[in-house]
């Protein structure tokens, strides 16, 4: 497990990324300045990866034959999104490949299911538990026995959750009553789920840690994120948190970064509770959107740092160069046209990042960074500027 100087895969080699939307175009950006060539799998010809991978190769990122082939192509393979088939990283790595992450780290986080159930077996130094009270629904009846539970273990209201292919809130409900349990898993497709009492939280947060194959570690500074509709909408580096509730946040991070034996990032999103604190909600192992703030605040982006950390190479303490405040542009900014991005650009410490999709609302069309000397002056400046856009 040593990281002898082979396991280093240095600038010029090439990475394969499986997954065609922003993260893997901010992926290949950063590989590029880093002097890495970038193969791209995804599905259309014109996903926004297509724009900055080296080579596009349009097909099914989740085919097996497709990602074992990349194992002569590429020296190492990574991911940008869960919804990528933990069956295509094994035929990559039975091929010889290096992926992270692993098949088996892939398959825990593409299912609700899976990953709830390692957070619970997490033994925290406290004895404390890493998530919220949740059960596991593979059909209507078991549905109803888990809401009846759930609610007479106190829970004021539960959040049912398609096991997989949810994201930003979709595949989601709310029940308020065990009666409800048929007619929402039938509106959720029938499929497996899970269901979680509410958290009642003051805030939520994430941390992004980087680990290298020999279990290096570095982490971002912990975020605090604001979700409006159930999609983010802002991230503030660093969150105002206490130290107590800070130090607890990324302890529990490396935690499972360890546990899991993730390579590359893992972002684990949490809620604050009003008591100090956290509960972790879910995982990604990939880049994630909280982590675009750092683009501008830290002194290397959370893309910098997954190519470092799946390259084997140094991961240092992250340098935060500023306060900074990400905010999401969602397509419905763009109802009545063009958003007026020149007048939010007038603000030196701005910078607007597009993703060139086609705007529909609630896509995820781009961000903006705001940094300041303080966490209050970029906010109000990120604030003034969405309102500006016509945001809501
Ligand atoms: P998720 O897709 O699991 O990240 O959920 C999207 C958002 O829904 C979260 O960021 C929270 O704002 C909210 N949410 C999800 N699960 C819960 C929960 N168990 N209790 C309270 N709010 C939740």
């Amino acid at each position: 497990m040593n990281d002898k100087p082979s396991d280093i895969i240095p600038p010029g080699a090439t990475l394969a990324i499986l997954g065609g939307g922003q993260l893997g175009s901010m992926l290949c950006e950063a590989a590029k300045r880093m002097g890495y060539r970038t193969l791209a799998v995804s599905a259309h010809e014109a996903n926004p990866i297509a724009r900055w991978a080296d080579h596009h190769l349009v097909a099914d990122p989740s085919d097996p034959a497709t990602a074992a082939r990349l194992a002569h192509q590429a020296q190492v393979i990574t991911v940008e999104a869960e919804s990528i088939d933990p069956d295509a990283l094994q035929a990559a790595e039975a091929a010889g490949a290096r992926v992270a992450p692993a098949a088996r780290v892939q398959s825990i986080v593409r299912d609700r299911r899976l990953e709830k159930t390692f957070l619970a077996g997490l033994a925290l130094p406290d004895g404390q538990r890493a998530t919220g009270d949740f059960r596991i629904a593979e059909n209507s009846q078991q549905m109803h026995r888990a809401a009846e539970e759930l609610f007479a273990a106190g829970a004021s209201r539960i959040v049912c959750k398609t096991a997989r292919g949810g994201y930003d809130g979709k595949g989601q409900r709310w029940i308020h009553d065990p009666q409800h349990a048929g007619s929402v898993f039938e509106s959720l497709g029938g499929v497996p789920l899970v269901l979680e009492a509410a958290v009642d939280f003051i805030a939520e947060a994430s941390v992004i840690v980087a680990r290298s194959a020999d279990g290096r570690m570095t982490h971002f500074p912990v975020f605090a994120n604001e979700h409006r509709r159930g999609i983010l909408h802002q991230t503030v580096m660093p969150g105002e948190f206490s130290q107590a509730t800070s130090a607890q946040a990324i302890g529990i991070a490396r935690l499972v970064a360890e546990k899991l034996d993730v390579v590359g990032l893992i972002a684990v999103e949490q809620f604050v509770l009003p008591d100090g604190r956290v509960l972790v909600n879910e995982l990604a192992a990939r880049p994630h959107n909280s982590g675009h703030v750092t683009l501008r605040a830290a002194g290397r982006s959370q893309f910098e740092m997954h190519i470092a950390a799946i390259c084997g190479l140094p991961l240092p303490p992250v340098e935060v160069l500023r306060p900074g405040v990400m905010t999401n542009l969602l397509g419905d900014l763009w109802a009545k046209g063009e958003p007026d991005f020149p007048a939010v650009l007038a603000d030196g410490h701005a910078s607007i990042h597009l993703y060139g999709k086609s705007p529909r609302p609630g896509r995820k069309m781009g961000h903006m960074i705001h940094t300041g000397a303080t966490v209050e002056e970029a906010r109000n400046a990120a604030d003034k500027a969405f309102d500006r856009l016509g945001g809501q």
